[in-house]
């Protein structure tokens, strides 16, 4: 049998003329950027999240730099001030922080969660800290009680990365709506574009102008320029598809959650770590991942077998060559699980038949 990570085409065939629908009618109306689709769109969007406003941008990463850069405009943040950020987060969390001549401050996840330790965080606090910056990793919340207190206590900005958790909640409500929060939809997420897509949610109405007008070449009137912008838009027909496969994500969801409790219950295997099941929290697995002390091995066996997986991440930011006056750092937590996670198919597209097979073969294997 043949288990693909995740493939995209099962993913757009269910909805497949549904989709082509949507994609036909911007195609036929002759009007391609800043029209109704997008309007609908973050609409449909920032109720979904429960926020007041939407800015759709042109990627996830965009989303997250135009957060700080409109706090810097706002005058609520300068260059040189620190932002607390995951240490073992994906790449462009950390990009968009020193994009904006701001300094990142690592802190250590949790070992369990492979989220931020909130335990960690106060520690790391200095007068030059501005904000807290989250990354709902793999799909799972990484917010807190804890995390919201400090934030007033420091009166610190919450930012959240919401690029992988689209629909996670904590206590009934969506990641994305504590704080000002950048979402990605790049086509392997949760909820994906056909091709490059992002968002910002926040309910902070001159935050979501000051982004509108960045992400637009810093106009909000026409031929007028009130910011050194850029050019960041969501196109028109990608609103409409995401429009289209918003109203399927919580279902999406519920079939990854079904998918990671066949693997959890099913996998029996010394060697392997299993994710912990949240109770407090759903998490929405956008990644399902293991770990184990012979990655490698596991990883060729599996493809032996027909099983596609991927690593998130192979080298922490801290050790890559862009961030090279970190490299003598250390952060073991963020070491190991960098050197032990494995990710398994997710989609929601898998059949219960292929989870099993995946769960069998790595109830085969021999340390
Ligand atoms: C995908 C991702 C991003 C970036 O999104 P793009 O749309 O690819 O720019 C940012 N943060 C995290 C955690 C991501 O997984």
């Amino acid at each position: 049998m043949e288990v693909p990570f995740l493939s995209l085409q099962d993913v757009t065939n269910k909805n497949f003329k549904e989709l082509s629908a949507a994609v036909n009618r911007v195609v036929s109306s002759g009007w391609y950027l800043q029209g109704n689709e997008t309007e609908q769109f973050e609409k449909d969007f920032a109720k979904f999240i429960g926020t007041n406003h939407c800015i759709g941008v042109a990627n996830g990463l965009d989303a997250i730099i135009w957060i700080f850069r409109a706090y810097i405009e706002l005058g609520i943040m300068k260059p040189g001030d620190e932002v607390i950020v995951p240490a073992n987060t994906y790449i462009a969390s950390i990009l968009a922080i020193t994009e904006n001549n701001l300094v990142p401050v690592l802190v250590e996840p949790d070992i369990h969660t492979y989220e931020i330790d909130d335990g960690k965080i106060e520690a790391a606090i200095t007068d030059r800290t501005r904000a807290i910056l989250i990354v709902h990793l793999y799909g799972r919340c990484a917010y807190s009680e804890k995390i919201g207190a400090l934030c007033q206590k420091y009166n610190l900005k919450l930012v959240e990365d919401n690029a992988q958790a689209h629909g996670c909640m904590y206590h009934g409500q969506r990641t994305g709506s504590f704080g000002d929060s950048a979402h990605s939809f790049y086509p392997g997420k949760n909820l994906g574009a056909f091709g490059d897509a992002g968002a910002v949610t926040t309910n902070d109405k001159l935050l979501a102008d000051t982004i509108r007008s960045l992400a637009n070449y810093g106009s909000s009137r026409k031929y007028v320029f009130q910011y050194k912008g850029r050019n960041s838009r969501l196109s028109e027909i990608n609103a409409a598809v995401l429009d289209v496969k918003l109203k399927y994500l919580d279902a999406d969801n519920g079939r990854r959650i079904q998918i990671a409790k066949r693997y959890i219950e099913g996998i029996k295997n010394p060697a392997i770590i299993l994710p912990e099941y949240p109770h407090d929290t759903t998490n929405v697995f956008h990644i399902f991942p293991i770990r184990t002390g012979n990655r490698d091995a596991l990883q060729a066996y599996l493809k032996e077998n027909g099983v596609q997986t991927i690593i998130h991440y192979p080298i922490p930011p801290h050790k890559q060559e862009a961030y090279h006056e970190w490299n003598h750092l250390s952060f073991p937590i963020t070491e190991q699980i960098h050197t032990e996670e494995l990710s398994l198919p997710m989609s929601p597209t898998l059949t219960d038949e292929q989870v099993d097979y995946v769960i069998g073969c790595i109830n085969r294997f021999e340390y």
